[in-house]
């Protein structure tokens, strides 16, 4: 996988996952992923991110390479 994989991003915004690397991740059909920004690559994982504080699957941010909810945020903002 030295030289990446390409491909294009459709009309809809989908993208495949090419099978090298869904065998790579262990990923299979209807598997949950979660996506992120990390130094302006896209990372997929494995499952769903939570929120680094209070463990939440609604997450909405990310700074640097925590992942926050709303809910958090606020409190962060009223200390
Ligand atoms: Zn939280």
């Amino acid at each position: 996988m030295g030289k990446g994989n390409k491909g294009k991003i459709d009309n809809l915004g989908r993208i495949v996952i090419p099978k090298t690397i869904r065998d790579a991740l262990d990923v299979k059909h209807n598997d949950e992923v979660s996506m992120t920004v990390e130094k302006g690559n896209l990372v997929i994982s494995k499952g769903y991110k939570t929120c680094s504080l209070c463990n939440t699957k609604e997450v909405t941010t990310q700074i640097s390479d925590k992942l926050l909810c709303e809910k958090c945020i606020s409190e962060i903002k009223n200390l």
